[in-house]
């Protein structure tokens, strides 16, 4: 499979080993894992910061329950009252 290209300046994509919360590693991807740049995700994160129904002790959305380090950093992600 040929990989995906992302042209947009929005997508970033990894190849480098993916470990989970239950230890398991990925080292092998048949498809690139689609993030946003750092520079989106903080840009996202900075108002997240700014706004009242953040949670910054456990970094958590109260409008929509997310985590907001994870949910920041999906190309599809979008704040549900239209911040970001
Ligand atoms: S996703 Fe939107 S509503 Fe949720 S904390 Fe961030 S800015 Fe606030």
């Amino acid at each position: 499979m040929q990989p995906r290209k992302w042209t947009t300046r929005y997508h970033w994509y990894t190849d480098k080993p993916v470990t989970w919360a239950d230890g398991q590693t990925w080292t092998d991807f048949n498809d690139p894992i689609p993030f946003v740049r750092p520079e989106l995700q903080n840009e996202r994160l900075a108002l997240c910061n700014n706004c009242d129904s953040y949670d910054k002790v456990n970094f958590l959305c109260e409008k929509c329950q997310c985590f907001m380090k994870m949910k920041s950093k999906h190309p599809d992600a979008k704040c549900p009252i239209g911040k970001w």
